[in-house]
């Protein structure tokens, strides 16, 4: 479609989804260029019946990302038009009703969506219109990337390194500078909602002070984030970003998660800056180190994407099919533990209770915690990811079961089952001063660093001298790691033999 159409006038609407932002939008930057007036819409879905249901705390940032998306095309002189209902359903109603000449939108990667997308798709041409549809999420779909044998890889290393080989993205885009809204007729008008409607925030009880007390939603939130990180923190991120009680990451994973911000802005941003630091002596010294690894975990988002495209459901299915024969164990006991961080071990505790309060957890301390459910508790990793996934800002379709997986060792390319993480030497190693779990778990905060991480073995004198007492003022551990370690190992050797036989 191009400004010559002979429908000029008519609207062409864009849908927005997980793109919340208006630089580096490719669909926008497209509908824009059309010259025709805009329709910015979200569909939300209360009930949807093949894609996953979104968990509470992306609920809760969801309704603060479209407040701010809103309030940015409202000062455009337009605004978001919210919708409510299955996708197909309210996008072909809302479209028919403003004589849409077309539909933009960035793509989305799992089956369902696919699937979803292909359908509306094909409704909206039988309608006559158009619907160009644009890579916004990744840096490479991720069909475009395969073995010589034209397979999908299913090794990260092999991957990225193809993904990356003569490889750059595209620039990103500035925002529009201008945007002609198109004015809704009442027929419009009486489709859309207001976001209280959409009853995205917890209300009895409202357990979203943390939240709210931890993060600010949107792009500009998320450019701003973006900057801090550049100039404070890449710096240093090779050697920091292991150790939980640093500020060492960048905290972007939300923002990319909703698309504030798109994966190329922070690529090139990340780039540039540590090429401007060569440059600047005042400037602090971003090592190669430290660019490298960065763009080495964005290629780990590319590769869950990329995973969950080719090998989907990976929130069902074991990647590595042995692992269906797994006796995981049912202990409602223990998993609340997990949950409510009171396990006995800081470490695990912490994380789980970082998690509860800010949404977000540290990645070290998200393998760890992971690791203590799938392995020490011996529960299946799909409970683990569906308690993530329920409290997790940046929960995602394609990084939380990916992650999942790698760590109970059924994903690709995953860590070997019989590497267990010890709790207590993950603590002592990435947070041997005990400031990360001093943090969280406050009734410890008077242990010597040398007992934090295993306040049950502190010896007489030092308990006194804190006043705490194991069991009482902090639970035992629920499991003993010797034991539990056994266990686990006794597990994955019947799996091996299972393989063989197979
Ligand atoms: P940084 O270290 O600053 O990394 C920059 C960006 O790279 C992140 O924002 C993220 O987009 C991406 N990234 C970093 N590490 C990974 C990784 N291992 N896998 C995929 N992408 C990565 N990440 C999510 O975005 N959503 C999830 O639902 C999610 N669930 C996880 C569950 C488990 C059990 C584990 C072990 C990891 C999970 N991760 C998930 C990956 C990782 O922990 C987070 O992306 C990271 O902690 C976010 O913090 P950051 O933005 O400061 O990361």
């Amino acid at each position: 479609m191009s400004s010559s159409s002979s429908r000029s006038s008519a609207p062409v609407v864009v849908w927005f989804r997980d793109d919340q932002r208006l630089t580096d939008n490719p669909a926008l930057e497209h509908a824009v260029g059309t010259g025709h007036p805009l329709v910015c819409v979200y569909v939300h879905d209360p009930q949807p019946r093949t894609t996953r249901p979104p968990g509470a705390a992306v609920r809760w940032w969801l309704h603060e990302s479209l407040r701010e998306l809103d309030a940015a095309l409202t000062a455009m002189g337009g605004g978001l038009v919210l919708l409510q209902g299955p996708e197909q359903q309210a996008i072909e109603a809302f479209a028919a009703s403003i004589g849409a000449a077309a539909v933009c939108w960035n793509r989305r990667y799992s089956p369902a969506q696919r699937e979803t997308d292909a359908a509306i798709k094909a409704a909206l041409k039988d309608r006559g219109i158009a619907v160009p549809t644009f890579n916004g999420h990744l840096l490479r779909e991720p069909w475009t990337v395969a073995t010589r044998e034209g397979q999908p890889f299913q090794v990260f290393g092999a991957y990225w390194r193809a993904a990356r080989r003569d490889y750059s993205p595209e620039p990103p885009r500035p925002a529009p500078e201008h945007i002609d809204f198109f004015p809704l007729p009442d027929a419009a008008r009486a489709l859309a909602t207001d976001l209280p409607a959409l009853a995205l925030q917890p209300r009895t009880p409202d357990w979203a002070g943390g939240l709210r007390a931890s993060w600010q939603c949107g792009e500009q939130a998320g450019l701003r984030r973006l900057q801090a990180f550049l100039s404070q923190t890449l710096a240093g991120y090779a050697g920091g970003r292991d150790m939980p009680a640093q500020r060492a990451t960048s905290r972007l994973s939300p923002y990319l998660r909703f698309g504030n911000l798109s994966v190329r802005q922070v690529w090139y941003a990340a780039l540039s800056a540590a090429q401007a630091g060569r440059g600047d002596p005042s400037a602090a010294r971003i090592a190669g180190a430290d660019l490298d690894k960065f763009l080495d975990e964005l290629g780990w988002r590319e590769f869950s994407y990329y995973l969950l495209y080719h090998f989907a459901p990976l929130h069902q299915v074991n990647f590595k099919r042995q692992f269906d024969a797994m006796p995981w164990r049912a202990d409602p006991q223990a998993l609340d533990a997990w949950r409510r961080g009171r396990t006995g071990y800081p470490l695990v505790d912490a994380g789980m209770r970082e998690l509860w309060h800010t949404g977000w957890m540290h990645n070290r301390v998200r393998m760890a915690a992971a690791s203590f459910l799938i392995k020490h508790l011996l529960i299946d990793w799909r409970v683990g990811e569906a308690w993530f996934w329920d409290t997790l800002v940046d929960a995602d379709e394609a990084s939380n079961p990916a992650s999942w997986q790698w760590v109970a060792g059924s994903g690709a390319d995953a860590a070997p089952y019989f590497r267990i993480f010890n709790p207590v030497l993950q603590g002592q190693k990435f947070d041997p001063q005990g400031d990360y779990v001093r943090r969280w778990v406050p009734e410890l905060a008077r242990l010597p660093d040398a007992a934090i991480h295993a306040p049950w073995l502190a010896r007489p004198a030092q308990l006194a001298a804190a006043s705490f007492q194991p069991g009482n003022d902090y639970p035992l551990p629920v499991v003993d790691h010797q034991d539990a370690r056994a266990r686990a190992l006794a597990a994955m050797d019947g799996l091996r033999g299972r393989a063989a036989a197979v």
